[in-house]
């Protein structure tokens, strides 16, 4: 079996905070090499809102699609596989298996996200009625009936939260036990939100697939627009718990503010760590960890101890810093960008219609 392969930064998971991280390293000279399960919250995304520069109607699969594209382009390997074990070595590096593919590396990065925990059918198709970002998609409500579904604090806080944006808000727990606290209750009682346990017999929709009402068991129809479910995530921790890295109460993974958790040579970023998933947000992580492992792998400057170790001054020939492969990538990246303009002929008369 041939050696595996050994690379600077290995990045777990490809959403948009992976990817991030891996432009920033691999645009900093580290040897980055990405393996990515694939799917994820980004993907499912049907069009992509709060992203400036991006268009609406951009879907989650075209924006990952071009973001790859992007790492590759400047040297980043890309691997479509499941990470199913990662060890720390003597030499205090990683062995990272997935599948057919096997590396060395001196930084792990973890983006793994996580999954929304999915209440039982029936249920509308995600993006046309079912919503599961209320950041991204309270705005699209606006002036519309709507549910939250749940019966924990989440839950009746969210239905709270979205009469800043329509007066006709539902919270449906669909026959479960009440679980918020007190204070909630309070809360929730003051609040102009219908609370209606009826378990859901069916669902209506529309011809362009959008959800229209429901039916519930006790034979009461109501109408909504859409909603959002509220019943928590399944964080993709396995590996970082592997690693000994220390978890938050909440499920997620501790970390500073660059994306250090608590195990050395390990980072995580996006929806893995406390925040609020978002793509800006996790892409906004993706770069400070990115920055980060360069500060932390790169060659120069020397400190003054690794000069004296190294017995003296630094010879010429031991520059660049990075590998001859990511240079050659970032001499035709900029040759590229100084080809010469293409010509416009801005003196031609406009054509007659
Ligand atoms: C339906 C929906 C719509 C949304 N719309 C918007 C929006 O319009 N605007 C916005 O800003 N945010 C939106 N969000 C939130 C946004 O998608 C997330 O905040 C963002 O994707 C988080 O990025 P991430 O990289 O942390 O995780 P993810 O995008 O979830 O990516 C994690 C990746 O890690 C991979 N992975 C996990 N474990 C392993 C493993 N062991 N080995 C290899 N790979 C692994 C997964 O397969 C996945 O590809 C939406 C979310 C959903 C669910």
């Amino acid at each position: 079996m041939a050696d595996p392969q050994e690379y600077e930064v290995t990045v777990v998971g490809g959403g948009p905070a992976g990817l991030t991280t891996a432009l920033y390293t691999t645009r900093l000279g580290h040897e980055t090499v990405m393996i990515n399960r694939g799917g994820g919250r980004a993907a499912m995304m049907l069009d992509t809102h709060n992203v400036i520069g991006v268009r609406e109607d951009v879907s989650g699969n075209e924006f990952l699609q071009t973001a790859r594209e992007q790492i590759e382009s400047y040297g980043a390997d890309y691997h479509q596989d499941f990470v199913n074990d990662i060890e720390r070595r003597e030499d205090g590096r990683f062995d990272v298996t997935a599948g057919n593919t096997s590396v060395v590396t001196e930084h792990v990065v973890l983006a793994t996200g996580f999954s929304d925990v999915r209440p039982d059918p029936p249920l509308p198709r995600t993006g046309r009625g079912l919503h599961w970002c209320l950041h991204c998609d309270a705005y699209m409500f606006v002036d519309q009936p709507v549910f939250v579904m749940g019966a924990g604090d989440a839950a009746a806080t969210v239905a709270m939260i979205m009469l800043n944006f329509t007066d006709e808000v539902d919270l449906l727990t669909r026959g479960d036990e009440p679980e918020w606290s007190d204070e909630t209750a309070s809360q929730l009682a003051a609040h102009p939100v219908d609370v209606v346990h009826e378990e859901i017999e069916s669902m209506e929709k529309g011809d362009d697939g959008w959800l229209e009402s429901f039916t519930f068991a006790d034979g009461t129809t109501r109408e909504y627009r859409g909603g959002f479910p509220m019943y928590g995530s399944d964080y993709n921790t396995a590996l970082a718990e592997k690693l000994g890295a220390d978890l938050n109460d909440d499920g997620t993974i501790a970390v500073d503010d660059h994306g250090q958790t608590s195990a050395e040579g390990v980072f995580a970023v996006g929806d893995i760590t406390p925040g609020h998933n978002q793509i800006p947000t996790a892409m906004g992580e993706g770069a400070r960890c990115g920055i980060q492992n360069h500060y932390d792998l790169r060659t120069f400057p020397m400190s003054t101890d690794e000069i004296e170790a190294r017995g003296g001054e630094i010879e010429e020939s031991t520059t660049p810093g990075i590998s001859e492969e990511l240079r050659a990538r970032a001499r035709e990246h900029n040759a590229d960008a100084a080809a010469p303009p293409v010509e416009i002929d801005d003196t031609a008369e406009p054509a007659d219609d």
